[in-house]
């Protein structure tokens, strides 16, 4: 519990959303209701004075939809429905942002973005003066242009690196699971949640079996532990917990437990970039 409480603490915020958090999962469309709730929570966290940036996916998932194409997207047909789907996304979140008198803004990045010194730089220093004239960074991967060469390929890992890259304080990821298990929980019944883990060693990361179904997200449980590890080794708090209820985010930021909290053990010499070259 001691440990959860500094969580109250944490200023800056990087909350990732999955696509499977943004739309339905039975037509694909995107649930107004749950982003509404969503970026009501990210006001209410930015009115208590805390920093938030927000890794949302969804893109091509949406422009999939839009274009009526049934089967899983690829190559050029994928850029053009992240290309459609982002601009849709784009719009929804700016709407809802105006209501409530907000800033969205939105940050495209690839692998080049971060590799490359001085876009990272650059990157950077956008990041820092958005956040400093009260806006709401929220960010993807530019799948339009990102073909293999230059891809993160989930936005878990994207996350972390953004999280890393802006000295984030926690990386909150909502998914459709309530946490790391000791077990798959869809085959295992048995399987128990854990609540903290205090140091991810090979046994843990050997768990993270790939368990993502769906057709237009990337992330299951071992890209999540992969940005775990990014996160803690640059010293970055992370806690997945379940995006179904965004009371969930208060919950987490409150210091109840809830989800899986990955301590990070920041070390003085942690250097993103060599992180990156063997991530990337
Ligand atoms: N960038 C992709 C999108 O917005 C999602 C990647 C992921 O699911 O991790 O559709």
């Amino acid at each position: 519990m001691e440990l959860r409480a500094t969580l109250k603490e944490k200023k800056r915020i990087v909350i990732k959303v999955g696509t499977s958090t943004v739309t339905y999962a039975k037509t694909g469309n995107i649930n107004l209701e749950k982003l509404e709730k969503f970026v009501r929570v990210l006001f209410n966290l930015r009115n208590r004075g805390k920093e938030i940036i927000v890794v949302s996916s969804g893109a091509v998932g949406i422009g999939k939809n839009v274009l009526g194409i049934s089967e899983k997207p690829a190559g050029s047909v994928k850029q053009a429905c992240a290309a459609v789907g982002q601009a849709r996304l784009m719009m929804i979140y700016q709407k809802l942002f105006s209501e409530y008198n907000q800033l969205a803004a939105q940050i495209l990045m690839t692998k080049r973005t971060v590799m490359d010194n001085l876009s990272r730089f650059n990157a950077l220093n956008t990041f820092q003066e958005l956040l400093k004239l009260g806006a709401i960074p929220i960010v993807n991967e530019n799948d339009t242009v990102s073909t293999y060469e230059m891809q993160f390929g989930d936005n878990d890992t994207l996350s972390a690196i953004v999280a890393a890259l802006i000295d984030a304080d926690l990386l909150l990821l909502l998914s459709d699971i309530d946490g790391l298990f000791t077990d798959d929980p869809n085959s295992n019944p048995n399987a128990e949640l854990i609540h903290v883990v205090e140091k991810l060693d090979d046994h843990l990361l050997k768990m993270g079996k790939s368990t993502s179904t769906s057709d237009v997200g990337t992330g299951g449980m071992a890209s999540k532990l992969t940005a775990a590890k990014l996160a803690s080794a640059a010293g970055t708090d992370m806690v997945i917990a379940n995006g179904e209820d965004f009371r969930n985010i208060h919950r987490v930021i409150e210091g109840q437990d809830c989800g899986t909290l990955f301590l990070s053990h920041k070390k003085d010499e942690f250097y993103l970039m060599d992180y990156l070259e063997k991530m990337l």
